[in-house]
């Protein structure tokens, strides 16, 4: 009879634990330079503890590849054999990224292009002076720069950079490949209510209980008209020149670079992609950013799951445009 009370007590528990509302848990910190953060639905807090730290050490994993500040990271040290004759053995997250760098370099023309890396350092030392690079500068860095000069070995997973003085930048790609290895470890570890949001990319898991999606805002450049979205099971990217660009003589450029000519962007344009994962959200946004909303729109009608919103202009006529993949 103990033991039936015993065994009755224990279900009840259980049934307790079981019907509980789960519970919003926040996580933040920095990594790869940027707020990092968590939100995810549990309902016990040391599994949802559990889940974010094993979710940060992933990126911490992932920072030692990508990194091209760190001299030791796998990334520089392909960038430290450039012109060598060497093809290096890269390990399969390395292989991932740069596989779909390149497809989107070839689908963009060079738009978007992780060969950019001399450019990008002499744009880092620009807004830190807040004087433009040297034309003579960028004319040389140019000359390190080209995605044809990027050689994958798809067979053997080796990599090659062909020419002296290359550098490789993953700026604008590896958060969003970061968030969705986090959600991936996320979900592994049970919870399925998630977003990651790794420094303005976003990766979304499951809606949160009783809600058909996250709701998202749309950050930086403002228009009466941007939607606020409600999503789930996809990802979302911003890029634009809100928080990173030099101003010179009036002139705003945007850390990121138009390859074709080695400028920082000056169009004041954001553009910001829903898709299906973190890692093509991240790498189209930064590409459509380059391409302005008329090229853009050529490039995501032959995509499937996109969907785009460029805000151009000053915050006295500022336009929206809205494209969607078929
Ligand atoms: P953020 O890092 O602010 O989220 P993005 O995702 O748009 O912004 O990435 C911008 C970064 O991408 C730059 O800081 C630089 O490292 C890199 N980058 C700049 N121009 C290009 C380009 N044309 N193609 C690929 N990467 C670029
Ligand atoms: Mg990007």
């Amino acid at each position: 009879m103990r033991l039936l009370a015993h065994i009755l007590g224990m279900l009840w528990m259980a049934h307790g634990l079981e019907s509980a509302p789960p519970q919003r848990f926040v996580f933040v910190e920095k990594q790869m330079g940027a707020d990092f953060r968590i939100v995810l639905y549990a309902k016990e807090a040391k599994f949802a503890k559990a889940a974010a730290k094993a979710a940060f050490d992933e990126v911490k994993r992932l920072n030692a590849i990508f990194s091209d500040y760190e001299a030791e990271s796998e990334l520089s040290l392909l960038s430290a054999n450039s012109g060598k004759g060497k093809k290096l053995s890269v390990s399969e997250d390395l292989w991932t990224v740069l596989s779909a760098a390149q497809c989107l370099s070839t689908q963009t023309d060079g738009a978007f292009d992780v060969t950019v890396g001399p450019c990008v350092r002499l744009w880092r030392i620009a807004r830190f002076r807040k004087t433009l690079p040297a034309v003579d500068k960028i004319a040389a860095a140019k000359l390190a720069m080209g995605y044809q000069k990027l050689l994958l070995y798809p067979e053997a997973k080796k990599v090659q950079l062909k020419d002296q003085n290359m550098i490789l930048d993953l700026g604008g790609i590896a958060k969003g490949y970061a968030a969705d290895k986090m959600l991936e470890i996320l979900k592994e570890k049970g919870m399925l209510s998630v977003l990651v949001d790794a420094g303005g990319d976003l990766a979304l898991g499951d809606a949160p209980p009783n809600k058909k999606g996250w709701r998202i805002e749309i950050g930086g450049r403002k228009h009466p008209d941007l939607p606020v979205l409600e999503l789930a099971n996809c990802a979302v990217a911003t890029s634009g020149d809100i928080e990173q660009f030099v101003e010179v003589d009036g002139e705003r450029y945007s850390h990121i670079i138009d390859p074709r000519t080695g400028i920082g962007l000056t169009a004041r344009l954001q553009v910001t992609v829903v898709a299906p994962s973190g890692m093509q959200a991240d790498s189209l946004a930064s590409a459509l950013t380059v391409f302005g909303p008329e090229e853009g729109r050529l490039l995501i009608k032959k995509l499937s799951g996109v969907e785009s919103y460029f805000v151009q202009g000053h915050a006295a006529d500022r336009t929206l445009t809205r494209i969607k993949a078929e």
